[in-house]
């Protein structure tokens, strides 16, 4: 189950809705692997299709051909997607503008000693920067955006530059599947 909020500039009118977390079309073997059938894994037995309507729902949520073909290509090499995934908050480091997008890890499983981790690097379509997952820490009704690893993003709005924002509970909580 997914849900989406809004939040908004406590100065101006910028806000943004996010959708987060998972629908029930997005399950591990659907999401990763393509549901032809409960015992094939679409990504390992069918290397080479990468454009059938089975191909895994991942390569239609990373919103990108180049991000698609790379994660396919890691599949059938045998990298494992990490047991959190799903839909998430990120932000443009370069103009703050906030989005979300499918956040997932994919580690090397083979007996490659090194153990390489993918992440999708999704670009901002405005600027082109690297988007950067961030979560939220709110502290009497203002929140901060932190990056994941709970360093202070810095965030200013991209219309205002005020640095704060707020939940904005008008339009209620919205679940979704
Ligand atoms: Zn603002
Ligand atoms: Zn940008």
């Amino acid at each position: 189950m997914g849900h989406g909020y809004r939040v908004k500039c406590t100065n101006c009118e910028y806000n943004y809705g996010f959708w987060v977390g998972l629908g029930m079309t997005h399950s591990p073997e659907r999401g990763f692997y393509g549901d032809q059938e409960p015992y094939q894994k679409w990504t390992i037995d069918f290397p080479d299709k990468i454009d059938h309507w089975y191909t895994p729902s991942v390569l239609g949520l990373v919103s990108s051909n180049k991000i698609a073909r790379q994660v396919y290509k890691l599949m059938t090499q045998g990298y494992i997607p990490s047991r959190v995934y799903g839909l998430a908050e990120y932000v443009c480091p370069h103009c703050n503008l906030l989005y979300h997008r499918f956040y997932f890890r994919l580690s090397d499983q083979t007996e490659n000693p090194k153990k390489k981790k993918y992440t999708p690097k999704y670009e901002c379509p405005r600027c082109r920067s690297i988007l950067k997952p961030i979560k939220f820490h709110e502290h009497e009704g203002i929140l901060t955006v932190l990056y994941l690893n709970n360093k202070n993003a810095k965030w200013e709005c991209p219309k205002c530059g005020n640095p704060h924002l707020m939940y904005d509970k008008s339009k209620g909580e919205i679940l979704w599947d």
